[in-house]
């Protein structure tokens, strides 16, 4: 039984305004963020080894200075594609096939914590398939595209998806040759799996998951950092 990690940081479009960087190139404590991820998926054991994607110009830089950050499980680094959903395939397609669990995280949730990891590998190993999701404390509204609420959803039954994500390699890939088959994008792994009617198992998230967008994030990032 293998586990292998895929980690999405081919993104090129969103640049923090404040630096023009991508955002997986901005430092926490002195250290790229993505290695910050690389690192806490290195150091959780359930993790055999993993798949890297980055843009095609970054790949230079990320194979000299990923050895010297010590993170001896990534195996290989992929080019990143369009959206995320090309690169997360990318990685997809670059995994050992004696690999039976393919877990995604995102590289730009450097906080994830072990115990997260180990979970949504144990349900995806029990289930087929699973995600890390938080329960909404917010009253939640839908609205439409001018700004003006339609009604109020129940929110005991809205969950916010984060990664880890983890499928049973023959789900995972059956749902994205069948999404590309019907040119469907999702913007997580979770929603390719629900088209093709497989139960996603729901692991409690968590508030230090965070994924970094915004400048504020890195602040928070930053303060959580420090406190654990
Ligand atoms: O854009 P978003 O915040 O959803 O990105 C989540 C992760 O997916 C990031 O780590 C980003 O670098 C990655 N990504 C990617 N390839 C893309 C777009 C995003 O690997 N084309």
């Amino acid at each position: 039984m293998k586990t292998v990690a895929i980690v999405p940081a081919g993104g090129k479009g969103r640049r923090f305004l404040t630096t023009g960087r991508k955002k997986q190139f901005l430092e926490l404590a002195g250290v790229p963020i993505i290695i910050h991820t690389l690192w806490a998926l290195q150091s959780a054991d359930v993790i055999d080894s993993m798949v890297l994607v980055v843009p095609e110009e970054d790949r230079d830089w990320f194979g000299k200075e990923i050895p010297r950050y010590g993170v001896d499980k990534v195996k290989v680094i992929v080019p990143g594609g369009e959206h995320r959903q090309d690169s997360v395939w990318a990685g997809i397609l670059a995994t050992d096939e004696d690999a039976d669990i393919l877990l995604v995280h995102d590289g730009v949730r450097p906080l994830v914590e072990e115990r997260l990891i180990e979970n949504t590998v144990r349900a995806a190993r029990e289930y087929g398939a699973a995600l890390a999701a938080l329960s909404v404390t917010d009253t939640v509204k839908l609205c439409n595209p001018d700004g003006w609420v339609i009604n109020t959803l129940p929110r005991d039954n809205i969950f916010l998806a984060q990664t880890p994500q983890a499928f049973r390699r023959d789900i995972i890939v059956s749902a994205f040759e069948a999404a590309y088959r019907e040119r469907f994008y999702g913007t997580d792994e979770s929603s390719l799996v629900e088209r093709l009617g497989w139960p996603v198992h729901i692991v409690p998230g968590s508030h230090l998951n965070i994924k970094i967008t915004w400048p504020e994030d890195l602040t928070l990032a930053q303060f959580l950092m420090r406190r654990t």
